[in-house]
């Protein structure tokens, strides 16, 4: 399969829920291309964002093309309608040219009989023992593995291939970048899995450029990963080579690569994700991260900033039942680790930031705190032009974290391999 518009080796998707720091996100790849490396970035929104904040994907867009033109930047940028679906694809099909079809609810749903017999008939030659390239661990796939997959996975893939004709009918044939995402289910799927899967994608004629499939641990959202980092590295090292050897074997676009979601704030696996993905490339998704250096600038800043960054807690604590449930799969909050906002409300600008920020080795950081503010956009967004005031108030502190934190701690140790620099993680402990 060939594709027309192609996403480079390296890219990094970004969210911007408030639409105010498409500049500050750009900056990060200005810096990872003076660093030796195209970063391409793409401003990535899911349906359920748009509807908790009460925007359209056309603002994503305005805010993407605008940050271009101020900085000047020449190289391809993409506009992600993240995790969407039949239903959710309409809205974003002017505004896009990356679409992140979301299969997992589909998983496990039966295909029919017909097309299960037909899909182990057809890649029966799958079955053995595989020896793929740069790995030592084999493959293997029996034939009731074979079914047993295709049992799981085939009407899920049926499914995206609907939701990919849909939007090549409204976009055209390689004007867009596809990829498939199974993130947001309970269980990961194995290389094994990956590969089966990929032969359906192929079947199915999606030329899926990227792949999102769930890794073993937890990927929460803002946080580390928490789960075996040994396994994780193996297991990434196996579904590269999975990737690779199903390009050329089914003739996927060979770009293809991975997709990390909630990718952001993984540094105890980012040397595994680098040294697995260097020759490959990867895509990594970031969503999140930057809305909590929009509160970490705001309390930063003290005074009316500060005031709202625990007003918004106080908020988002009154309402965590609510904000957490579209998110149960991809965070884990420990409700004894919340501080009541009573307590909260007494904290100086240093305590409210060093229990925020992403810094693992300060005692003062708080996991929970930190996992019910990334949710917690909500508060913020009916808040209105109140929190957008003090945005715009406080940009030039806001902004030079927001370009800091992607670049120093998710662009250099994933795509440059360098590990994120101690001063930015003593920064939190010596403010
Ligand atoms: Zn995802």
């Amino acid at each position: 399969m060939t594709t027309a518009v192609e996403l480079g080796k390296f890219s990094i998707g970004v969210g911007d829920r408030f639409a105010h720091q498409a500049k500050a996100q750009l900056r990060a790849c200005v810096l990872a291309a003076q660093a030796g490396v195209d970063a391409i970035p793409v401003w990535n929104k899911s349906n359920r964002e748009h509807n908790i904040i009460g925007s359209e994907p056309s603002s994503t867009r305005a805010a993407a093309d605008a940050a271009v033109k101020a900085l000047g930047w020449t190289k391809p940028y993409f506009c992600d309608a993240d995790h969407i679906n039949l239903t959710t694809a309409d809205r974003f099909l002017s505004s896009c040219d990356f679409y992140t079809i979301d299969v997992a609810d589909a998983i496990g749903k039966p295909a029919s009989a017909t097309s299960i017999d037909t899909f182990a008939r057809q890649h029966a030659s799958l079955a053995g023992k595989l020896q793929l390239e740069n790995v030592s661990e084999p493959i293997e796939i029996t034939p009731e593995m074979l079914r047993s997959t295709a049992a799981k996975f085939l009407f899920a893939v049926q499914d995206a291939g609907k939701v990919y004709r849909k939007i090549e009918a409204a976009k055209g044939k390689g004007n867009f970048i596809a990829e498939v995402s199974m993130d947001e289910t309970d269980a990961a799927q194995t290389p094994a899995e990956l590969l089966i899967i990929l032969a359906a994608i192929a079947d199915e004629g999606i030329p899926v450029q990227t792949i999102a499939p769930k890794f073993t641990g937890r990927f929460n959202k803002g946080v580390d990963y928490v789960g075996d980092a040994g396994q994780f590295r193996r297991e990434i090292h196996l579904d590269v080579a999975a990737i690779a050897w199903a390009v050329r074997r089914f003739g996927l676009p060979k770009n293809l690569k991975l997709s990390i979601h909630s990718g952001s704030d993984k540094f105890s696996i980012y040397a595994a994700i680098h040294e697995a993905t260097r020759q490959s490339g990867v895509h990594l998704k970031t969503a999140g991260t930057t809305w909590l250096e929009e509160i970490i600038g705001l309390a930063e800043a003290g005074g009316d900033g500060l005031a709202l960054a625990k007003e918004i807690y106080a908020e988002a604590y009154a309402h965590r039942d609510e904000l957490c449930g579209p998110y149960a799969t991809v965070i884990d909050i420990d409700p004894a680790q919340l501080p009541s906002p009573s307590a909260a409300a007494g904290w100086t600008a240093q305590q409210f930031t060093s229990a925020l920020r992403h810094d693992p080795r300060s005692p003062a950081y708080n996991s929970s705190f930190r996992q019910l503010l990334h949710v917690g956009f909500k508060v913020a967004a009916k808040m209105g032009r109140r929190y957008l005031d003090l945005l715009d108030a406080n940009e030039a502190v806001i902004a030079k974290s927001v370009t800091e934190n992607l670049f120093d701690r998710h662009i250099a140790p994933v795509f440059l391999g360098k590990p994120a620099p101690s001063a930015i993680l003593e920064h939190a402990e010596t403010k």
